[in-house]
């Protein structure tokens, strides 16, 4: 297939690129053959990466035990209707970090074998947390490191493509704070050890700062919100020590900015946060684009609108956001030689638009095309 006179930015460089997009089954290539459709006066990019998403969770329902009370079949249905909003969105791919049931990884199954449209996923399966600790009621609870290590075999089992440990509480949890530490370090550790033996990243949920330290010095792949909580509250206990610690183990950061965010609008709040990421960014730390789809009123779709919205906050400019969605997130979760880029030998996953991206992160939430593992979807309608 050749799609021919668009401009594209190809996922890593700083400009456009004038020229055609190639692609045989799956893949770009150099040189494409058979139908060509015209695309002059169209832009592309590289397919977008969510780096947090819970397939299993209904955002319109606040509360966590309600997720499960619809039959398996129903939920199971929901999830392909949500996976497919993705999809139509130019999410071609996403990193699903925790359900209790596996049953996302079913849906992973049915869309790598295409018989679910949606965007391929890497999932985690049930997080290890501490006994009623975050998500806890996903099953993951582990009261020593003896037990995290049965909880991740027991993911090993049901073939999951990374592991999630929650180092501090969290928000939807009754009785977990976001502040506190959920594991002693010593078995941060272990779990790191353990899942990096299997070739499992590891992604790590963390709010409060001495979490984001533990993980840190663990050398965890990935930091999840990475949110700063201490004693005098939400990132208010920035810490210059742990950023060093995350930079010098190539710790990335998932900051889980949805769109939502937009509706901070106090201005000494969004002051800190916006001189927390500015110190990360100076200290070298990488950002990955995130949204925690699932969460109450975090649609699976909302990535495209929450670029420019996380591009606010962490100071980045449209072609470092967009890099942080394409390909420096599929690097960071291990995709790196599989998709994000529009490069010879990738996965043929990419996106159409009627502007400019680099000119305009506004457009993503309208695009035209999306052609996922080198099959098109018009979703102009
Ligand atoms: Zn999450």
């Amino acid at each position: 297939m050749r799609y021919t006179n668009l401009k594209y930015w190809d996922g890593i460089s700083d400009s456009l690129i004038e020229g055609d997009i190639c692609t045989v089954d799956e893949l770009f290539v150099e040189e494409g053959r058979g139908d060509s459709v015209d695309l002059s006066g169209f832009y592309a990019i590289p397919g977008l990466i969510d780096a947090h998403i819970h397939l299993c969770l209904n955002p319109e329902i606040k509360d966590p035990n309600e997720q499960t009370l619809p039959v398996r079949d129903q939920l199971l249905a929901e999830m392909r209707q949500r996976a497919e909003s993705m999809l139509r969105a130019g999410i071609t791919t996403a990193r699903d970090l925790g359900g209790g049931e596996y049953l996302e990884l079913q849906i992973r199954d049915e869309i790598a074998r295409g018989d679910t449209p949606g965007p391929r996923l890497i999932c985690a399966g049930q997080p290890i947390t501490s006994v009623g600790g975050h998500c806890h009621f996903w099953g993951g609870e582990a009261d020593s490191t003896e037990q995290a290590m049965t909880v991740l075999e027991r993911q090993n089992e049901h073939g999951v493509d990374l592991i999630k440990v929650m180092v501090t509480g969290g928000n939807i949890t009754p009785g977990s704070t976001p502040k506190d530490s959920q594991f002693e370090d010593e078995t941060i550790h272990a779990i790191v050890r353990e899942a990096n033996s299997r070739d499992y990243h590891v992604a790590a949920h963390c709010h409060g700062t001495d979490g984001i330290r533990q993980a840190a010095e663990a050398g965890v792949t990935t930091v999840e919100h990475c949110s700063w909580v201490g004693e005098a509250g939400w990132g208010r206990q920035f810490d210059e020590a742990v950023v060093a610690k995350l930079a010098a183990n190539n710790v990335w950061v998932s900051p889980t900015i949805n769109s939502g965010w937009k509706r901070f609008k106090q201005q000494a709040f969004v002051e800190m946060l916006d001189s927390n990421y500015e110190k990360m960014k100076a200290a070298g730390i990488r950002l990955i684009a995130s949204t925690d789809a699932g969460i109450p009123n975090v649609f699976h779709h909302d990535l495209p609108a929450a670029l420019p919205v996380f591009a606010g906050f962490a100071g980045l400019l449209p072609v470092e956001v967009l890099r942080s969605a394409t390909s420096d997130c599929a690097a960071a979760i291990g995709l790196g030689q599989v998709t994000g880029a529009i490069r010879p030998g990738l996965s043929a996953d990419f996106v159409v638009y009627e502007a400019n991206p680099l000119e305009d992160l506004a457009v993503l939430e309208r695009p035209i095309m999306v052609v996922s593992r080198g099959v098109a979807t018009d979703v102009s309608g």
